[in-house]
């Protein structure tokens, strides 16, 4: 490599690593705009999760065939990401293979990182065919219309591009220590690309080293445009799943939290000795500002990281069984939803400096409806699913929790029962007194 390879490569890394580091930079800002919760708690079991779902990917596996191909891709992308290392150190400072001082070991690598690239090939086209041919329901489903469904099929194609340039590079670079050109010492071992390379059999040596350095530059350069890609697509999942398993909930699903507040006025109001003008106790919560959430503000700041973290996989809202049953609700829109406003909150900030300026919409009615928060059974189907730990019943429920608590548009069903809850004591329509009547009448 001429010193103007090594400078060219230099500004490629600082101009992809700065963007990359700029994006970074807003996405932590819209996830700090959610409310604070703790999650400090038990962080032996934050870390067992986080090692479990988001490295072992336990929760992918329980649909075997979409698990393992996963993993192929994730690991394939762990592992070569190894190899990335080598090429930047080669791309910075000119060195041709720096790590294969490692001898045998390298070779292993080397060779090991030729059939997961393989692998990776394999279950890309497979998970391209499941969309776009066999087209499994949850991946037609109207959710993905659009940018979504695209995005999908662009990273595929991506994917696919990568390991193929690195095998060819490795194929030309094999084919340049065989006829033992110059730099090019014999290192790795290439069980993929040694059938690749008779290819370039007949070929000049310059031509080949012209095809060997612009498949190096093409790979490199391709993983920087991937890394920047990262923001603006559900791939982001693949940085973001181990914070969002390892900050999760912990509690038992069914547990639902309660506003210490309301909790404490209701302690009030059932207890008879209670004086109602005693000065609260000094630790009592103040009432929040607002009960439950109108717009992404007013979530948490796990749940807005849950949404940047939504692979739109679809597991959740095909095991919903509000969808099942023709229903409006998909959770999986919920967490699209969530993510969309955040990012439309997001645009306002940049363009405001730093300070959001009111748009006249919200998280609710904008985006999500009534209809859609009403229709959930709170069955928790979703977040047993969802592979990286996400909660799009958390965010339901704190919606309705607006809807009841600050608009009083609870669905006529439910205000029925909560008037008789007020007035009986219990949800039905008659006196606690009369309850065992039926016995009378038996
Ligand atoms: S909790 Fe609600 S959104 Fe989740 S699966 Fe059940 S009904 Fe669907
Ligand atoms: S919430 Fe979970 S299960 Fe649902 S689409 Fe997102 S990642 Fe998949």
């Amino acid at each position: 490599m001429s010193y103007l390879d090594n400078i060219l490569f230099a500004i490629l890394l600082i101009l992809g690593g700065g963007y990359f580091a700029g994006n970074v930079k807003k996405l932590i800002r819209n996830i700090k705009l959610g409310q604070d919760v703790n999650r400090s708690d038990n962080p032996s079991e934050r870390w067992k999760n986080m090692a479990m779902i988001a490295l072992g990917q336990s929760k992918m596996v329980k649909r075997p065939i979409a698990g393992i191909l996963h993993i192929f891709v994730y690991i394939g992308f762990v592992i070569i990401n190894i190899e990335v290392l080598e090429i930047v150190i080669d791309g910075l400072f000119g060195t041709h293979r720096v790590f294969s001082f490692m001898g045998g070991f390298y070779d292993f690598l080397i060779g090991s990182f030729e059939i997961l690239a393989l692998l990776v090939i394999v279950a890309v086209v497979t998970f391209w065919i499941r969309r776009n041919i066999v087209k499994l329901k949850r991946f037609i489903h109207n959710d993905l219309n659009g940018w979504p469904r695209n995005d999908a099929n662009y990273i595929l194609y991506f994917e696919v591009v990568l390991m193929t340039l690195f095998l060819v590079m490795n194929a030309a670079d094999l084919h340049l220590q065989t006829i033992g050109a110059p730099g090019y010492e014999s290192a790795g071992a290439f069980p993929v690309s040694q059938f690749i390379a008779p290819m370039f059999d007949g070929m000049s040596e310059s031509l080949v080293h012209l095809l060997e350095k612009g498949a190096w530059w093409l790979h490199i350069g391709g993983i920087m445009v991937f890394l920047n890609y990262l923001y603006y697509s559900k791939h982001l999942h693949i940085l973001l799943a181990f914070p969002n398993t390892y900050f999760a909930n912990l509690k038992p699903q069914g547990q639902f939290d309660n506003l210490e507040s309301v909790t404490n006025e209701v302690k009030l109001m059932m207890d008879p000795n209670a004086d109602p003008f005693a000065a609260p106790a000094p630790d009592a919560d103040a009432a929040p500002a607002k009960f439950g959430a109108s717009d992404v503000q007013d979530l948490n700041w796990v749940q807005l990281l849950n949404a940047y973290t939504c692979t739109e996989c679809g597991r959740c809202t095909s095991s919903c069984p509000a969808n099942q049953t023709g229903k409006k609700l998909s959770p999986r829109k919920i967490m699209m939803d969530t993510r969309d406003r955040l990012e439309e909150v997001g645009r306002n900030i940049d363009s405001n400096k730093g300070v959001f300026v009111p748009d006249n919409k919200s998280l609710l009615n904008d985006y999500i409806t009534p209809e859609e928060l009403w229709a959930c059974t709170s069955c928790n189907a979703c977040v047993e699913e969802c592979p990286v730990n996400i909660s799009p019943l958390s965010i339901i429920m704190d919606m309705r929790r607006y809807l009841v608590m600050e608009q009083s548009a609870a669905p006529t069903e439910l205000n029925a029962m909560m008037t008789n809850i007020e007035n009986n004591g219990a949800p039905w329509q008659y006196n606690q007194m009369d309850r065992l009547n039926w016995k009378d009448e038996a």
